[in-house]
Order: structure tokens, then C-alpha cells, then sequence
């Protein structure tokens, strides 16, 4: 049912400041951007980091045997895996839409195919994707090969890992290029994380959904949750569904629906439908469905 809204006087749009709206939006990036800076800085400041051209790791700025360093980088890799499993105990996968570079780098390449491959694009547009996801590969697999060896390695023929960095280079860069170029779809699909996180017990202390309030027809034509969603749901109803495509297994806890339904409906002075709940609102099967009152008109 809509709430009654005094355009004149509004006060929902008092209520609601920029970063109410964006709240999500902006710390998720921030939360992205430290994660990504700090992978970036520990091996190149050689805090901790193995070096296999050089037979040598690096702790604190100190050169070691390579043996010794392959320790903290085990411990590291345990910590990342003990995280994933206690934060998906917490709150699902929010390991995927908060913490994992990789799923940052997805949600920017699927905003640019969106871009590019809009309805209009054109065969340069498309040409531009590939070039574009070969850079950001690039990067993306240099991040990882900072971690495990003097990146000169790749210039220096001489070195007896030339061959053997070259050849686990390509085979990273194929990867990652198809998990960059499918963009958000890896994710969904196909992330051994992700799949991990749906079929080991999970638990959603807090499901974005629909406020118990209001229903579908409310949004009459909007759908823009649907289409922000990195995972492709309907975060109106998905907590309702139980499905590793289309519920709340796939749901990252990203808050981009939340954010999304406050700049749409706040502007118009009306109070937004979609909250945070610990409980969901008992619903019937229509709702379930995704059934409307009223029909579409596109
Ligand atoms: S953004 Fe809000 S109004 Fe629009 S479809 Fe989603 S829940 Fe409905
Ligand atoms: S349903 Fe909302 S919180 Fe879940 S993945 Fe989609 S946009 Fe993010």
C-alpha cells in the first residue's frame, strides 16, 4: 500500500540526506579500494612476499631463505578462508560484494560491457571491450604475480623461471580474462568462492527486502533494483526464494538495492521500499511470484 505523501511539504526528503542515498555505493568502494591498495602494498613494499626468480622471500622489508616466507603466505591464504566461512556464518556471501578484488573488477567490467553493448553498440564498441578487458587482465594477474616473484622475471631470459612464469602467466591471464570479460556472470555462476558460499551453511542476519508495508505494485513501472542488482535478482522478493540463481543464496549483501529504491523514490518525495529486515514479512505466494496487480506496459 503507498504512504501518503504531502509533495508541498515534503518530508521524506528531509529525512533522507546524499549519503543515506549513496551510503552502500560509497563504502563498498572505499571497503574495495583499501582491500585492493593493501595487495598492492605488501608485496611490493616487500612486507611479505616470495620471490622464485630470485630463490628468496621477503618479511618485513628482510631478505629470507624462500622457504621462510612461504609460511606468512600460507597464514595469509588461511586468514582470506576462515574469513569467507565466518562471514558467510554472519551474513551470506558478503565476502563477494565487500572483500574479493575480483568481484570489484567483475561489477566495473560489467557496468562497462553495459556500456559499451547497449543496445546501440557497435562493432568498435565491441572491439574496445576486448582491448579494455585485456588491460585490466593485465593488471588484475600482475597484482597476483607481485606476490610470488620479481615481476622483471618476465624480461630476463637468462633466469632459469623465464619459461616456467611466462607459461603460468598465460594460463592466469586466460582465466581472468574470461572472468573479466563475462563480468558479473563469473559471480553468478561459475566463481568456485561463490559456489563454495552457497552449499555450505550460510545464515542472512540481515536480508534486503521489501518493507512489510508495501507491495509490488507500489513501484508501479521502476524496476531499477532489478536492473543495479550485480546478481541479476529481484531484491524485492529474492529472500523468499530458495534457489542458488535466483534467491538469497546468490545474494552478496551489497546494499545496492537499498540504496538504489532511496534515489528513486526520495526525489519523489516518497519513502523508499526496500529495507534491511532480520525477519522477513510473511508474504503471500503472489508476491512470491512476482505477481503484479497491475500489467506492465514495457
Ligand atoms: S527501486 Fe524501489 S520502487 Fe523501484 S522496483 Fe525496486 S523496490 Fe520498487
Ligand atoms: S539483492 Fe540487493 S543486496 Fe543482494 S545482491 Fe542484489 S542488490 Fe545486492
Amino acid at each position: 500500500m503507498e504512504q501518503s505523501v504531502n509533495i508541498d511539504n515534503c518530508e521524506v526528503k528531509k529525512k533522507y540526506s546524499f549519503w543515506d542515498m549513496h551510503k552502500f555505493t560509497i563504502l563498498r568502494n572505499v571497503v574495495y579500494g583499501l582491500i585492493t591498495l593493501f595487495l598492492v602494498i605488501i608485496p611490493t613494499f616487500k612486507i611479505v612476499k616470495i620471490d622464485i626468480a630470485h630463490d628468496e622471500s621477503w618479511i618485513f622489508g628482510k631478505s629470507v631463505p624462500l622457504e621462510d616466507g612461504l609460511g606468512p603466505l600460507i597464514i595469509a591464504g588461511g586468514f582470506f578462508a576462515i574469513l569467507i566461512i565466518i562471514l558467510n556464518l554472519i551474513n551470506g556471501r558478503v565476502f563477494c560484494g565487500w572483500i574479493c578484488p575480483g568481484g570489484w573488477v567483475a561489477e566495473i567490467q560489467e557496468k562497462l560491457k553495459r556500456k559499451l553493448f547497449g543496445p546501440r553498440s557497435s562493432k568498435a564498441q565491441r572491439l574496445e571491450y576486448f582491448v579494455i578487458t585485456g588491460v585490466v587482465t593485465l593488471l588484475f594477474a600482475l597484482l597476483f604475480f607481485n606476490w610470488v616473484t620479481d615481476l622483471r622475471v618476465f624480461f630476463y631470459k637468462t633466469n632459469p623461471s623465464f619459461i616456467p612464469m611466462w607459461l603460468a602467466f598465460i594460463g592466469a591471464f586466460g582465466v581472468f580474462y574470461f572472468e573479466l570479460f563475462i563480468g558479473k556472470r563469473w559471480c553468478r555462476v561459475f566463481c568456485p568462492t561463490g559456489i563454495y558460499q552457497k552449499i555450505t551453511p550460510y545464515h542472512h542476519l540481515y536480508k534486503p527486502t521489501m518493507a512489510s508495508w508495501a507491495n509490488l505494485d507500489d513501484c508501479g513501472h521502476c524496476r531499477e533494483c532489478i536492473k543495479n542488482c550485480p546478481m541479476a535478482l529481484d531484491p524485492r522478493r529474492m529472500a523468499y526464494i530458495n534457489d542458488f540463481y535466483k534467491g538469497l543464496q546468490a545474494c552478496i549483501a551489497c546494499g545496492l538495492c537499498i540504496d538504489t529504491c532511496k534515489q528513486v523514490r526520495v526525489p519523489e518525495c516518497k519513502e523508499p521500499l526496500m529495507v534491511w529486515v532480520k525477519d522477513l514479512p510473511p508474504r503471500n505466494q503472489d508476491f512470491i511470484e512476482g505477481k503484479t496487480h497491475h500489467h506492465p506496459t514495457h
